[in-house]
């Protein structure tokens, strides 16, 4: 149970960070969720954790600005006292092929989906220090295993963040703070709507696209997991074994 847990997830307000949103609210913990402008979907998603019997509040914050996020994790602190999970789930994709990627993309990728994770990492950091205890989830992918032909930015970007991750780990584990990280295959949400969900089934050993309930399962377990850290737990259907 999560229960006198406070969980900040961003990237909530859909998809995956919704379900994990909803996952840890089932379970006791209060829930803050950023996102980045879709207002109505982010309230929707703190009423369903509300209507669990846990405090819920969104914020609006661009996770690739530093700025903004050290105000909002002091926001956070200031609504819920103290800061326990963290989710760094926002991302994003601006998928070409190297040739003719235009450079705005790959630096989009690169500054929402790791220096986001690096933003939040930081100004999160000294509340968990003064909590004595803290629980990273990074959200990479199996992109960032494996490489993808049309996602240099977006693989690199997951990449990094493996060794975001194990950095991160080795360094607060003496301090009671676990990082780990989920890769993702391919999972049902608007970040993969254009997909042709039958051809990519085929070639997962599990024979279908991820529910964002089988990734929120996944931080479910590592946010209770006081054993581990450093580990990047994949979440693909067997598609990066
Ligand atoms: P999604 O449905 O497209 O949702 C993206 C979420 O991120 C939304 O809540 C969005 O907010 C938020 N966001 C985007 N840019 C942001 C920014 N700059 N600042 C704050 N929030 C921002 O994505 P998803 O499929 O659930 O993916 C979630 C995570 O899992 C991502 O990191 C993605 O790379 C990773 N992943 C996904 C898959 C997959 O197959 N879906 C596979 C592997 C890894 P708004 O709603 O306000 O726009």
């Amino acid at each position: 149970m999560l229960t006198g847990k406070t969980a900040v997830i961003t990237g909530g307000s859909r998809g995956i960070g919704a379900a994990i949103a909803r996952a840890f609210a089932e379970r006791g913990a209060q829930i803050a969720i950023l996102y980045a402008g879709r207002t109505e979907a982010a309230e929707a998603v703190c009423s369903d954790c509300r209507a669990l019997g846990v405090n819920a509040l969104a914020y609006k914050c661009d996770v690739a600005s530093f700025d903004q996020t050290k105000e909002t994790v002091a926001a956070i602190r200031a609504d819920f006292g103290n800061v326990h999970i963290l989710v760094n789930n926002a991302g994003i994709t601006r998928d070409g092929l190297i040739a003719r990627m235009r450079e705005e993309d790959y630096d989009a990728v690169l500054d929402t989906n790791l220096k986001g994770t690096f933003n939040m990492t930081r100004h999160c950091s000294g509340l968990f220090l003064r909590a004595k205890e803290g629980c990273i989830i990074n959200m990479s992918s199996v992109s960032g295993l494996m490489g993808n032909a049309g996602q240099c930015n977006y693989a690199a970007a997951k990449a990094g963040l493996i060794g975001l991750t194990k950095s991160a780990a080795r360094e607060l584990a003496a301090k009671n703070i676990r990082v780990n990280a989920i890769a993702p295959g391919f999972i049902a949400t608007d970040m993969t709507a254009s997909f042709a969900e039958e051809t990519i089934a085929r070639s997962i050993p599990l024979q279908r696209m991820g529910r964002p309930e089988d990734v929120a399962q996944a931080a479910v377990f590592l946010a209770e997991a006081e054993y581990i850290t450093g580990e990047v737990l994949r979440v693909d259907g067997g598609i990066a074994m």
